[in-house]
């Protein structure tokens, strides 16, 4: 018989418990019971979500935790057009609650500290760990802060390539700027996410301003002497927008020395720059994991991977997808990171069932941009990933014609790139 006293213990204990497991991110999951595997894949994006959800469809059998930080996905894709005004930031958002709920994959909201190739496990903040048979890390990029661009004062300066505040802040800063006022975007220097992402994104400032600022004026001091799609994009420039948009080539005037964002000045080789908004876009390397977790060699910013499997070339069981891999000649895209998820996907699945990956895989890219709401462009590749490297298939792809006299070409991918987005975001997240 129990008093009361006793009984008082023991609802203590119990909420006790209860409330250490609400603390565990990841209950039970810091071993794998026999004859179970375990593919643990950290990051819910473009690269992460597409990897998971395809796992799925080729194992019905895996034990699949998916660990994202955030619960909430913005894509940069279409990000340039919510700066733009021309959609809201809820049209870029998108979760993980169907991959939860449908496809069986245990999501785990926290962060990843470190994959600890040594010990098969990934490792949370809080200090938990969870057991791997195989991980794939997506977890993008993260920026060289130099020049006085610095994580505490970029709020004031924008990059605006991970979505989500820092669209919305550029967004706002773009609505509150006087007519008559200067807009300066520094692009990076190559290697850096979406080639053409922020040719896109001076097109449609561009668009926003000849319709609401018409006085403004737009400077691109670019670190770099050319960029994708140049010559569609230079040509639907001087079309849409005459001289609105002030272009300098790095070796041209564009080379930026050093930057006060909180001033909003910018000194470049020539001379220093006032800007109304500043959207600062610094120079790239992998995520802070990859160099926590040794993906990335020294002396290097991205993670070299066997092409045929994206298995990391430093550490065993660990495959690397996405932007923060080196994949080229494949760009740093959404297209890229998903397409490299499904074929991870398949080869882990083949790995696991004893048999030999799909060789060579093939891989594809397509990159929709706009230059208004309806004049869009394009370019696609498809590549086979050999032993050694990653090769574009001779005569798939190609870029939009540079002539488009009746402009119906133009409106149709406008339409397509509204299509390809809801094809994409619908295939991994809904
Ligand atoms: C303006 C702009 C426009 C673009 N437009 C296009 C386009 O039209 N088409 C296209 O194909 N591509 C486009 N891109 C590129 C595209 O956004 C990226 O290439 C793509 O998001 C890369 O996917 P990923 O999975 O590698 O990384 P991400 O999409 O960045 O996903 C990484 C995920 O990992 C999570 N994560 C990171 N670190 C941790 C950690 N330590 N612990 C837990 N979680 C973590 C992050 O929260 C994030 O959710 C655009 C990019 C920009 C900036």
């Amino acid at each position: 018989m129990i008093n009361r006293r006793d009984f008082g213990k023991l609802v203590l204990g119990a909420t006790a418990l209860s409330f250490t497991a609400c603390n565990s991110l990841a209950s039970g999951l810091s071993t794998i019971p026999a004859n179970k595997k375990r593919v643990v894949i950290v990051g819910g994006g473009f690269g992460g979500a597409a990897t998971a959800r395809y796992l799925r469809k080729f194992d019905s059998d895996v034990e699949i935790v998916l660990v994202e930080q955030n619960k909430e996905y913005y894509t940069c894709p279409f990000s340039n057009a919510v700066i733009a005004g021309m959609e809201k930031i809820d049209f870029i958002k998108h979760d993980l609650n169907t991959l939860a709920k449908k496809y069986n994959i245990k999501v785990v909201y926290a962060k990843v500290t470190k994959v600890d190739g040594a010990n098969s496990n990934v490792i949370l903040e809080n200090g938990e760990k969870i057991s791997y048979t195989r991980a794939v890390v997506s977890p993008g990029i993260d920026f060289k802060y130099e020049k006085g661009y610095t994580k505490e004062n970029e709020k004031y300066a924008p990059h605006a390539v991970k979505a989500g505040e820092q669209t919305t802040i550029l967004q706002k800063q773009l609505e509150n700027m006087k007519d008559g006022g200067t807009f300066v975007m520094v692009a990076p220097a190559d290697p850096f996410r979406c080639p053409p992402g922020p040719y896109e994104r001076i097109s449609l400032v561009a668009h926003y301003i000849k319709n609401n600022k018409p006085n403004s004026k737009i400077i691109v001091l670019d670190q770099k002497d050319k960029f994708s799609k140049q010559a569609l994009f230079s040509n639907g420039w001087k079309e849409l927008y005459g001289d609105l948009i002030d272009w300098r080539a790095a070796q041209f005037g564009g080379k930026v020395i050093s930057v006060d964002p909180v001033k909003k000045v910018i000194v470049t080789e020539d001379e220093e720059i006032e800007a109304d908004v500043l959207n600062y876009i610094p120079n790239q390397k992998a995520s802070q994991l990859a160099f926590d977790s040794g993906l990335v060699a020294n002396g290097k910013d991205w993670c070299d991977i066997h092409p045929k499997t994206f298995e990391s070339k430093l550490v065993k069981n660990v495959h690397v997808i996405g932007d923060a891999s080196n994949a080229a000649p494949m760009p740093k895209s959404a297209f890229s990171a998903s397409t490299q998820g499904k074929v991870v996907a398949l080869q882990i699945a083949r790995i696991l069932k004893q048999q030999e990956p799909l060789n060579p895989p093939k891989l594809a890219n397509t990159c929709y941009s706009l230059l208004n709401p309806n004049y869009g462009i394009s370019i696609a590749a498809v590549y086979n990933a050999l032993d050694d490297k990653i090769q574009n298939v001779d005569g798939a792809g190609g870029v939009s014609p540079e002539q488009d006299p009746d402009g119906h070409i133009r409106i149709l991918e406008a339409k397509y790139a509204y299509a390809w987005y809801e094809s994409q975001t619908s295939d991994i997240f809904k």
